[in-house]
C-alpha cells in the first residue's frame, strides 16, 4: 500500500534534499551500542542540548511515544546545515498540509558554531535530537533502503547527512 505521505519525498527534495525515503517504524533499527559510540569518541557527547546524556527526555519516555509513529522519512543532505533546515521545514509541511499532529524532525543540531549549553538553549524552536540520540543505528536502518554510510580510503566519512521526520 503506498503511504499517504509519499507526497513529502518528493518536497523533501524540493526543499533541498539530495534524497529522501520514507520508512515503516517497525523497520526502524535501535542498538544499545550506539550509546557507547556517543560516550566514547564523539566530540558532542555533554556539549550540546539535543546530544546525550543532555536530551531532558529519557529514551523510555521517547520509546513510548516512537511507539505511537507509523512513518519516518530518511533525509539525505550534502550538509549538517542543509540537513536540520530540510528536515525542520518537512516537519512543519506535514503538520500544515498532512495533518500529522505530532511529527518529530530527529536531525543533528548544529544552529549555533557553540551549544550554549549548559546555559539556556539559543533557538529551543529549532533544536531537535539527532537520530541516534535515542539510540539508532543510522547505518542498518537506511540501508535496506538504497541509502549507504560511506568512507573515503583514509576512513573518513564521505558528505551524506542523514536526518528522519517521525509521522503519525
Ligand atoms: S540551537 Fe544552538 S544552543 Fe540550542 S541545542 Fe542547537 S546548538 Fe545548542
Amino acid at each position: 500500500m503506498r503511504p499517504y505521505f509519499e507526497p513529502l519525498e518528493k518536497k523533501a527534495v524540493e526543499l533541498g534534499a539530495a534524497k529522501a525515503k520514507l520508512i515503516e517504524t517497525g523497520q526502524i533499527v535501535f542498538d544499545p551500542r550506539s550509546f557507547l559510540k556517543c560516550r566514547f569518541g564523539c566530540n558532542r557527547w555533554g556539549k550540546f542540548w539535543t546530544c546525550p546524556p543532555n536530551m531532558s527526555i529519557s529514551r523510555e519516555l521517547f520509546m513510548e511515544a516512537f511507539a505511537r509513529y507509523r512513518w519516518g522519512l530518511v533525509i539525505q543532505t550534502t550538509t549538517p546545515k542543509g540537513g536540520q533546515s530540510v528536515a525542520l521545514a518537512v516537519e512543519k509541511e506535514a503538520m500544515l498540509s498532512f495533518n500529522c499532529s505530532y511529527p518529530l524532525a530527529l536531525v543533528l543540531c548544529v544552529e549555533c558554531d557553540e551549544c550554549a549549553f549548559p546555559n539556556p538553549c539559543n533557538f529551543p524552536h529549532l533544536a531537535r535530537p539527532s537520530m541516534d540520540a535515542y539510540g539508532m543505528d543510522i547505518g542498518k536502518t537506511i540501508e535496506p533502503l538504497g541509502f549507504k554510510v560511506e568512507f573515503d580510503k583514509d576512513g573518513k566519512l564521505l558528505p551524506a547527512w542523514y536526518g528522519m521526520v517521525l509521522l503519525d
